[in-house]
């Protein structure tokens, strides 16, 4: 019989790479072939952080935070003298990240009880939150009542729901409207609040004006997230700063404030977006003066509203990075090379939307092949990237997505996997974790077992091992 030989590495089935890239010119191939390499966040190393906390893992820097933060209010700042920030919960509600904005001077803009309760755990006043979102429940209205929240109504019917609950507990609500209207920018967000253009908006605004328990303080727009257009805020604002005047010269009320909402993009790519976030993302003064400019030419001739503003995305998108670790490799039957990373679309929840930049922790050269990056759920649609250039990567090798700071961690899922430790790089370097991975106990402690389903799986279970009898 034929002797095998030993082998003394592991086979591994030799195949063909069609090299994609730039033509080569005849000086040879563009040198500007190589994936980008990062080794440290806020000066901390990648490699620190993986061996202390594991992987994957979440990573904030609390110095690019308190940047963007700052950075944004003053260029706000420098052309409007009445300005109130409030931080979007739910863009990122870990309680540090929260706490920080607050620390920096945000208010607390939250979408659901959950949130309000969220901000008040956290020591935010009542009169310190902006009460958003479609559904407010009856105890939650209640609350917000009590504590002085600004509550923004979303429809007709929670403005009845509001004045009655006011009226019973005999206090006054103070009320925002929200609105919506055409901003030229498609889809457009018409589900949220009143519209502008069909005269629901100012039918509401009478209704706030004389209804029993209601204190009317202003009206509010989010027209949308990642927004492009300068033009579509400039839009706004204007049919914001008309409806103000007409609310007033309608039924005597002076509004206080005008909320433009949120929705300024980070620099990150949108799919679709053929140009880089460098060239497709415009500078926030941009945005900062199409708002400002606009209100100050119609409120030329009398006292300047408060501008609310409530960005998420912005500030925060950037401060996030996920640090994740090749599991396997494979080659793929058309050829392409596969990745089995740590990190999947559980906790990249974005990455339908967005293709974060793929930084590898050090340099593995420049020979680039098309690789594909499969997260490790048991489950086909967990696909992080289809169609990067790479070069080899062994298994254990770091890579570094980002930014990821915007909707990933609120928006993960607990599915098939644990999620992560997130951590948060402070300015002194040091570096504390905000969030614990997730344990089996955590998981799985609102779970109940009814008592007769208890103890019963040893007797049940068919599938022995042969080496127990
Ligand atoms: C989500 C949301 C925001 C923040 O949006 P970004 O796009 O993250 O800036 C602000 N206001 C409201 C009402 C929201 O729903």
């Amino acid at each position: 019989m034929k002797q095998t030989k030993k082998l003394t590495r592991p086979y591994s089935k030799p195949s063909m790479v069609k090299l994609g890239g730039p033509l080569y010119a005849k000086h040879g191939a563009a040198s500007n072939n190589s994936v980008p390499v990062r080794t440290s966040i806020s000066k901390v190393p990648v490699s620190e952080l993986a061996q202390k906390f594991g992987s994957p893992l979440f990573v904030f820097s609390e110095d690019a935070i308190r940047n963007a933060f700052t950075n944004y209010t003053e260029v706000f700042k420098r052309f409007y003298p009445k300005m109130v920030f409030g931080w979007s919960y739910k863009t990122n509600y870990l309680k540090a990240i929260c706490a920080i904005f607050h620390e920096e001077g945000a208010i607390a803009e939250v979408v659901s009880d959950f949130e309000y309760e969220k901000a008040r755990a956290l020591g935010v006043p009542g009169e310190q939150i902006i009460f958003n979102g479609p559904y407010k429940p009856k105890a939650a209205l209640k609350r917000a009542i009590e504590e002085g929240a600004v509550i923004h109504v979303d429809s007709m019917d929670e403005i009845y729901q509001i004045e009655s609950i006011a009226t019973e507990i005999k206090l006054t609500a103070r009320v925002g409207l929200r609105v919506n209207m055409n901003t030229g920018v498609y889809p457009q967000w018409s589900r949220f609040g009143l519209n502008i253009e069909s005269g629901q908006a100012m039918d509401a605004a009478r209704r706030l004006a004389k209804a029993p328990g209601i204190d009317f303080e202003g009206i509010h727009c989010h027209i949308g997230t990642f927004m492009l257009s300068v033009q579509a805020y400039e839009i706004a604002a204007e049919k914001m700063a008309n409806l103000f005047l007409e609310i007033e010269s309608d039924t005597g009320i002076r509004l206080k404030y005008i909320d433009m909402g949120g929705g300024f993009p980070s620099k990150s790519h949108l799919k679709g977006v053929y140009q880089s976030p460098e060239v497709a993302v415009p500078n926030i003064s941009e945005y900062a003066i199409a708002i400002t400019s606009c209100l100050k030419r119609i409120f030329a001739d009398s006292e300047l509203p408060t501008l609310v503003l409530e960005a998420g995305r912005h500030l925060i998108d950037e401060a996030g990075f996920l640090i994740t670790s090749v599991i396997s490799r494979k080659l793929l039957p058309d050829a392409r090379r596969a990745y089995v990373l740590d990190a999947g679309v559980n906790l990249l929840y974005t990455s339908t939307w967005y293709r974060p930049v793929f930084e590898l922790d050090g340099d593995e050269g420049s020979f680039l092949e098309p690789a594909v990056l499969f997260g490790p759920l048991c489950m086909n649609i967990d696909v992080v990237d289809n169609s990067l250039m790479l070069p080899p990567l062994r298994v254990g090798k770091r890579l570094v997505l980002s930014p990821v700071g915007a909707y990933n961690v609120t928006q993960w899922m607990q599915f098939i996997q644990y999620r992560p430790a997130v951590v948060l790089v402070r300015k002194n370097g040091k570096v504390d974790l905000i969030r614990h991975k997730e344990s089996l106990e955590a998981v799985e402690n609102l779970e109940v077992l009814p008592e007769d389903l208890q103890q019963k799986q040893a007797t049940v279970l068919g599938f022995k091992s042969r080496n127990v009898s």
